[in-house]
């Protein structure tokens, strides 16, 4: 058989030339809705790509992106890897210090950007060590800092050339760097490869997970920067459906809005979204229009949300469980015939309360603390290990692998697998919490707690939240019962951090501790789980 290599620049080929006047629509800041097709988006990567090789762009080398879900971002997505290097997706939602640390990381020579980050990268540049070229990605560069001398993207690729025949090279190659701060310590890079994200892409798109065909319309909710917005835009192409980009307007009434005017039949994003837009379709009395499926993960969707959905608007919610270290797509909560014969009561039993099922391309498999695997029973809980193709091997310019002497890598969630092969995740060993799909850093905050001359131990752990999906909290105990309020010790640690990683409470109260000595964040999760339900 032949041995062609799988190349990102193949999937814009296959589209450009099988499905070239599907629409992609995308919102712009301050642009009028900007609307091609495939074949226009084919056009300006081959622009964009020719651009980069005249800024001298080499294989193997980073390009940072700092942007939203536009047109313009995606068609770095397809020069970037197309010409042989990386696009890092920096993640705006980062601290400025993770943010510039990520870039730093990268050693990206070009920062390209949304002009609503202009002041953000202003204040970056001083610590930027390798970047030496700025270009703003939106029309208008007006409100840009002269000093940055940047240059603006619809200049530089205006007179480029329209037709590419894009190079083929090793489909191990690296094409995106996505950084995840979901880990302890400084976030860590994940290098996602052609051969990853294509056959990723192949199978997001199968009826056992997103069910595409041409006949979709797909806008992804989940940022571009955030694991290529979950593959979404390379499974939607693969299989020729029009794409619709918000840009950064995930309200409610401004996705409403798309979801009515372009024919919207399917869409993605974490809880936090979906919370927001179903609070507007309540608030107005609107319905849904043509939107069938919404992939809903990154955080566990709660049940009413998927019968909310189901009963009031006639939407089915399929949960995914993933992470950027796996792309992220690990499992997708399908129904299977088993479960469908025994009546829809019994199926949303275990689809609504799963996070997702087994999928061809990722081994699952749960240990117990020695590494022994525990079984399949739906009841036994371990360490979730996975393994597999579009699964990471290690961490960008990590000397070591980040898998076991077997090739598992460790999620860092703890998880039951059934029979079936319906995982359900059951809580998390690392230490980290994830607010509105981001992560916040406990360790960092409990850091810059403990440096306050009064406080003795500090211990930050997430909780659930009606709006963020889950918010940090922090506990407290002074030295010898010293007096302090909660405004003094936020106000000690907020100039460390941005403002939404602040704790939304203080508590002054014993810190329980397990038998080695360390904080047992299990019990204080257990403690103070509905400390902001009411
Ligand atoms: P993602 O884009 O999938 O959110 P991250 O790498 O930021 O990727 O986060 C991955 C982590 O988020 C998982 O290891 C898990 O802890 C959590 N997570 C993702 N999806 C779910 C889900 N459906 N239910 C519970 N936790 C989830």
């Amino acid at each position: 058989m032949q041995r062609s290599p799988l190349m990102i620049s193949g999937i814009l080929d296959y589209a450009a030339n099988a499905h070239g006047d599907r629409e992609i629509v995308s919102r712009l800041l301050d642009e009028p809705l900007h609307r091609y097709d495939y074949a226009g988006l084919r056009r300006r990567a081959a622009k964009c790509a020719q651009m980069l090789k005249t800024q001298g762009v080499a294989p193997g080398e980073c390009v940072t992106s700092l942007a939203w879900n536009t047109h313009r971002h995606l068609e770095l997505f397809y020069a970037v890897p197309g010409i042989g290097a990386v696009l890092h997706t920096a993640n705006p939602r980062f601290s400025e210090q993770q943010l510039a640390y990520t870039i730093n990381h990268a050693g990206s020579r070009i920062l390209m950007f949304d002009k609503s980050f202009a002041a953000l990268v202003e204040r970056l540049r001083p610590q930027l060590s390798s970047i030496d070229t700025f270009i703003v990605l939106s029309e208008d560069a007006s409100s840009v800092n002269g000093e940055l001398n940047a240059a603006r993207y619809e200049d530089l690729i205006a007179d480029q050339d329209e037709e590419i025949v894009w190079p083929a090279f090793d489909e191990n190659a690296g094409a995106f760097l996505c950084y995840t701060s979901g880990t302890t310590g400084d976030p860590k890079g994940v290098l996602y490869s052609h051969r990853s994200v294509v056959l990723h892409g192949l199978a997001a798109g199968l009826p056992g997970a997103f069910n595409f065909s041409a006949f979709d319309c797909v806008m992804p909710c989940s940022s571009l920067y955030h694991a290529t917005a979950w593959g979404l835009p390379f499974a939607a192409a693969i299989n020729g459906c029009k794409i619709v980009l918000p840009c950064e307007k995930m309200d409610g009434a401004s996705l409403q809005e798309l979801i009515k005017n372009e024919g919207v039949t399917f869409s993605g994003g974490v809880p936090t979204i979906w919370t927001m837009y179903l609070d507007h379709l309540a608030r107005t009395g609107e319905t849904t229009e043509t939107l069938e499926r919404i992939i809903i993960g990154g955080s566990a969707v709660p049940r009413a949300m998927a019968e909310t959905f189901r009963d009031k608007y006639g939407v089915t919610v399929r949960q995914i469980w993933g992470m950027t270290e796996t792309s992220p797509l690990g499992v997708v909560a399908t129904p299977t015939p088993k479960l469908a014969a025994r009546g829809e009561k019994e199926l949303n039993d275990v689809i609504w309360t799963r996070q997702g099922r087994l999928q061809f391309g990722i081994e699952l498999k749960i240990v117990d603390d020695d590494g022994k695997a525990l079984p399949n029973d739906g009841e036994t809980s371990g360490a979730l290990l996975v393994r597999g193709p579009w699964t990471i091997e290690r961490y960008y310019r990590a000397e070591k692998s980040a898998l076991d002497a077997d090739g598992w890598f460790d999620t860092g969630d703890i998880a039951t697998i059934d029979s079936q092969g319906f995982l359900r995740i059951t809580d998390r060993s690392k230490d980290v919490i994830k607010s509105g799909g981001e992560w916040i850093s406990s360790i960092d905050i409990e850091n810059a707690a403990v440096s306050h001359p009064d406080i003795r131990i500090a211990a930050v752990v997430g909780v659930k939240h009606p709006k963020w999906e889950e918010r940090p909290i922090l506990v407290v105990e002074t030295h010898n019962g010293a007096a302090l309020s909660d405004q003094e010790v936020l106000s000690h640690i907020e100039p460390h951090f941005a403002k939404w990683w602040l704790p939304d409470a203080v508590i002054f109260a014993e810190v329980p501790l397990t038998a080695t000595g360390k904080i047992d964040k299990k019990k204080l999760r257990d403690q103070y789980r509905s400390r902001l339900l009411f």
